[in-house]
């Protein structure tokens, strides 16, 4: 069932190259802490070359560069890459659930959107020809303007382990759409499969340095590229400190960010739901992934009068989580990533217990895995707003609850988070549940539902969870810039020259 981790290098202009230093990290299966591998460590001279090729490649031929390029010819390569990835769908799956600790069925699933957002990006790179220029309506008709879409020109693009290649498909589809060259840095924690879509692009013929793949540690690899004064924009997904550290360093150049971090959402559950539907939408929306979703609906916060049947059912279906392998069949939560993370959601868990907060199921590894960095799915009640685990991100398989008595509490404990990211709420009355969301301080909000997102539709957050929005066409437009271009058209001269004389009280428009 294991599949063989290949053995690669760093990919830059087009090539499998060696890191400078040839340190290598080694990867680590979450289930079995066995070392299935290794990854290539870039440090500075690789992050140098691979941004240097990028540039190279939107200059490479002034008439045929990779930005100048018909959007049809980009959006040929994009769909050889989704069908490629189609083709290894099976075995590019079970890398990522090997690296990751991801279910299989989850990480099979993510592979299979990862080839859709490809081909969606190809859609739209064929339809930004058309909108590439857009006449401008002015109320004077001395000038005509029109809107140039222009890529944006080298795009770093730093990604988080939780989804690996579908989080780097977020950007290098829509970058490459829009005629962007781009360096990506995986994490280090989980890079096998963005290896894997250098050799789909070697595959597919992609032109040198379009996509340049360097895998390597945040502070070194990471780092270099954010301050990189040649990288013209960084896309990022990860947490909100290291969104923070990268905006700090890309703030003495202005360099423009996307940001994509952390959250702490909420899940609101009025009285009238079907609770056994609600109970689902509640374990899904934070024990999908092993509890290590940006979005998670980490807090859960139901109406006092269904509260103590809602829990009931809530620790029956846990009990009943499949924890295993994560290549197992029917294995619904995996390993947490590594053994730091593991330490660190166990001790996010003692710290709520120290703090008065009671574990009503799990808190612990369960009992019949003796190895990996297995969590059981946990509850947390007695909890209150000044709390660790109700305020920062936990980022595993821990939820914690609390009760409301009316709409405006529920909105106020809602909304009650540096974060704003996700937020979910449940009620059979629509009119209340259209009110809520647009109280809602949250970039998604889920009615009857946790968790679903769209290829089509915006991703992103607000507070300390980021700006900027990915997918659909808001992914597309972090890639391009705006020029306004403005022609003077009047057969008549501008009229500087002829200033109206002092005593002229009359008012003076060029316009
Ligand atoms: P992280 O911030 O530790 O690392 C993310 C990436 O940044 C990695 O590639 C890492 O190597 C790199 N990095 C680390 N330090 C850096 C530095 N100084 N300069 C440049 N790059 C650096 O995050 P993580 O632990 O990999 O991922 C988990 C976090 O990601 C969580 O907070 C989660 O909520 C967030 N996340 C957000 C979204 C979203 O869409 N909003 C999606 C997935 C994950």
């Amino acid at each position: 069932m294991a599949v063989r981790v290949p053995r690669r290098q760093l990919f830059i202009d087009g090539e499998w190259r060696e890191p400078a230093l040839k340190k290598r990290i080694p990867v680590i299966n979450p289930a079995t802490e066995e070392t299935i591998g290794d990854i290539p460590a870039a440090t500075a001279q690789d992050v140098e070359i691979a941004v240097e090729a990028a540039r190279k490649a939107l200059a490479r031929d002034k008439a045929k560069d990779w930005s100048s390029a018909p959007g049809a010819v980009r959006a040929k390569y994009l769909r050889a890459i989704a069908s490629k990835i189609k083709e290894r769908k099976s075995e590019l799956a079970k890398l990522e659930a090997m690296d990751s600790g991801k279910p299989l069925d989850e990480t099979t699933s993510d592979i299979g959107e990862v080839a859709s957002c490809f081909e969606y990006y190809a859609g739209l790179a064929e339809e930004l020809d058309a909108k590439q220029k857009t006449p401008v309506s002015l109320s004077t008709e001395k000038f005509k303007t029109h809107v140039l879409k222009e890529p944006v020109g080298v795009v770093g693009l730093i990604t988080a382990w939780n989804y690996p290649l579908l989080m780097a498909a977020w950007k290098v589809a829509p970058a490459l759409a829009a005629g962007c060259a781009a360096v990506l840095k995986p994490s280090e924690l989980a890079s096998i499969t963005c290896l894997e879509l250098a050799e789909v692009c070697i595959n597919v013929g992609l032109p040198p340095g379009v996509l340049n793949i360097v895998t390597g540690l945040g502070n070194e690899a990471g780092a270099i590229l954010t301050s990189h004064p040649n990288v013209d924009k960084i896309a990022f997904t990860g947490s909100t400190i290291t969104g923070s550290k990268i905006m700090a360093a890309g703030a003495p150049m202005i360099k423009p960010v996307a940001l994509e971090l952390g959250g702490k959402s909420p899940i609101v559950v009025f009285e009238d739901v079907d609770i056994d539907k609600a109970v689902e939408w509640t374990c899904f929306g934070i024990f999908l992934t092993n509890g290590q979703i940006c979005s998670a609906t980490s807090r859960l916060i139901v109406h006092e009068s269904i509260a103590a049947e809602f829990m009931d059912r809530l620790v029956k279906w846990s009990k009943n989580i499949k924890i295993s392998d994560p290549m197992e069949q029917g294995c619904r939560l995996g390993p947490v990533v590594s053994k730091g993370q593991y330490e660190k959601i166990l001790k996010f868990i003692s710290t709520a217990k120290s703090e008065g907060a009671k574990v009503v199921y799990g808190g612990d590894r369960p009992e019949h895995l003796k190895k990996g960095f297995f969590i059981e799915p946990t509850i947390i009640t007695d909890v209150t707003p000044s709390m660790q685990i109700w305020r920062d991100e936990v980022f595993g398989p821990v939820l914690c609850v609390k009760t409301f008595s009316s709409e405006e509490e529920a909105l106020e404990l809602a909304n009650d988070t540096h974060y704003g990211l996700g937020a979910a709420v449940m009620s059979k009355d629509l009119e209340r549940c259209e009110r809520f969301s647009k109280g809602l301080q949250a970039g998604i909000v889920w009615i009857n539902s946790s968790q679903p997102s769209f290829i089509q539709a915006p991703w992103g957050g607000n507070k300390r969870s980021g700006f900027g929005r990915e997918l659909g066409e808001w992914g597309l437009e972090l890639y391009l810039s705006v020029k306004q271009v403005t022609e003077y058209v009047s057969d008549q001269p501008w009229g500087w020259f002829e200033a109206p004389p002092l005593e002229d009280d009359s008012e003076m428009s060029y316009y």
